[in-house]
């Protein structure tokens, strides 16, 4: 089910140019309303319902009402991201709450060169159609 911003909470990410939420979302869903600096889900019926708002949002001030395979019906469940782990806080409609902490990372926050070791591609190979790991098989098709 799609997610809602909850406007007490929001705000607005302080007035900068684009929000969190709105850089965030795959489908460009979010919407800052500027006058009352609160964002808002303008489209719900075409939210994918990706959870990339709910754990990017630093107020956590967005939630999602998930199906009944992850959270009870009628629960919320609201992430907390730190640098090395997440933390979900599920509300159960009885008033019941549960938290679930799990790792996120394997190294320090900050340390991956993810090009690190990796050949620089020539601008044949920017052209071609092949992916970043297939520079080899592109070196030897230009070759041939
Ligand atoms: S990321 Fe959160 S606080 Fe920022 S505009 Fe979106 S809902 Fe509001
Ligand atoms: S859950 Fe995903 S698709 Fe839906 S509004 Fe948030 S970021 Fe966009």
């Amino acid at each position: 089910m799609p997610t809602f911003v909850i406007q007490s909470k929001c705000d607005g990410c302080k007035g900068q140019d684009k929000t969190a939420c709105m850089y965030i979302c795959p489908h460009d869903l979010m919407y800052l309303d500027k006058e009352r600096m609160k964002a808002m889900n303008q489209e719900p019926e075409q939210c994918w319902e990706c959870y990339s708002c709910v754990k990017i949002c630093p107020q956590q001030a967005i939630e999602a009402r998930p199906y009944q395979d992850f959270v009870p019906m009628g629960g919320t469940s609201i992430p907390m991201r730190s640098t090395d782990s997440i933390m979900w806080t599920v509300k159960f409609r009885d008033g019941k709450v549960q938290r679930f902490k799990f790792p996120i990372r394997t190294t320090p926050e900050g340390s991956i060169n993810p090009f690190e070791g990796k050949p620089v591609p020539s601008e044949a190979e920017l052209d071609s159609p092949n992916l970043f790991t297939e520079i080899g098989k592109t070196l030897a098709k230009i070759k041939k």
